[in-house]
């Protein structure tokens, strides 16, 4: 990690509600200083309005608190997961609550949304949520389906075209080798998450870059409850680094494409993550905080006690 030392990093897709404060302090130790938390599936299918209502309010509310006592800066996007829009009852549900939730302070964008198994269910909630966005004029995350990723990622383009979205205002997520030309050609955003032991290691990120470039280009964690890695971003500067990618292509994918794509919101103020910020673990949201009995707040960022 040496190789990337002093550098900052966005991380525009990971899911910190399903990781550790030892996740939180391995991310700010190697350099990254903001992120965003997209809505998303928690692994198994929720079975009540109740239950979205508290997750959109803790990625609003808790979990950007417990972000910043590591001195990182927490957005979110809010939406209804592809999954869940299979639950047509509650999805009917979910989409009257949203707009609760979309015009929140540090929201920055409709995300994440799109096909997992390209049904009809996706399809209308889909474009429910896009309307949504064009309305809100936020920035749209779009989670593309692991199966027939190329046939939903071409679908998910052309619908957000149809609904007249600006692609300059869409971040198209999960691409690889065969979906990236295509993204970049119609003028998106194309992320890339970084997945350990799967298809897109950081080694072929480090080739895409070299091929196409650093414009429009963006690298995320997606790091949730699954065999992922928070870590992802800093990783794969140090890896373009020894590959000899120029610092500045490094900074574009790393760091700045995603500020300028979410920054679209209107919400993001780089003020707030640009310098180090102030760590204070003695505060409390509602009553709570990320201490255990008898645990020394730590209130200096370069100094780390444990005791
Ligand atoms: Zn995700």
């Amino acid at each position: 990690m040496d190789y990337v030392k002093g550098m900052k990093f966005f991380d525009p897709h990971v899911h910190m509600t399903s990781r550790t404060t030892d996740d939180y302090q391995a991310m700010a130790d190697a350099g990254v200083v903001a992120l965003i938390e997209p809505a998303f599936w928690l692994g198994q299918p929720r079975t009540g309005l109740a239950t979205f209502k508290d997750y959109y309010n803790s990625l609003i509310g808790w979990e950007r608190f417990r972000s910043s006592q590591f001195g990182i800066k927490h957005y979110c996007t809010i939406g209804l997961n592809s999954r869940e829009a299979n639950n047509e009852v509650l999805a009917a549900e979910v989409m009257d609550i949203l707009p609760l939730f979309i015009y929140k302070e540090g929201v920055v964008g409709i995300g994440e949304i799109g096909f997992d198994d390209q049904t009809e269910a996706e399809d209308k909630y889909y474009r429910l949520q896009l309307e949504l966005a064009k309305e809100a004029n936020l920035p749209v995350q779009i989670h593309t389906p692991h199966r027939n990723k190329k046939q939903g990622t071409e679908r998910s383009m052309a619908i957000a075209l149809e609904h007249g979205l600006d692609p300059g205002m869409v971040i198209v997520d999960h691409n690889n080798e065969e979906t990236v030309k295509s993204v970049l050609d119609q003028g998106f955003w194309a992320a890339f998450t970084i997945y350990p032991f799967t298809k897109m290691g950081n080694e072929r990120m480090v080739e895409i870059v070299q091929q196409y470039g650093p414009e429009r280009i963006m690298v995320n964690s997606a790091a949730d409850w699954g065999i992922s890695d928070p870590l992802a971003i800093p990783k794969t500067a140090a890896l373009m680094k020894i590959k000899g990618i120029p610092d500045e292509a490094i900074r574009l994918v790393t760091y700045q494409n995603a500020i300028d794509a979410f920054a679209q919101s209107g919400q993001i103020n780089v003020a707030d993550f640009e310098n180090p910020q102030a760590i204070d673990q003695s505060l409390k949201f509602n009553g709570n905080t990320v201490l255990r009995g008898g645990q020394q707040p730590r209130v200096d960022k370069n100094s780390i006690v444990i005791r």
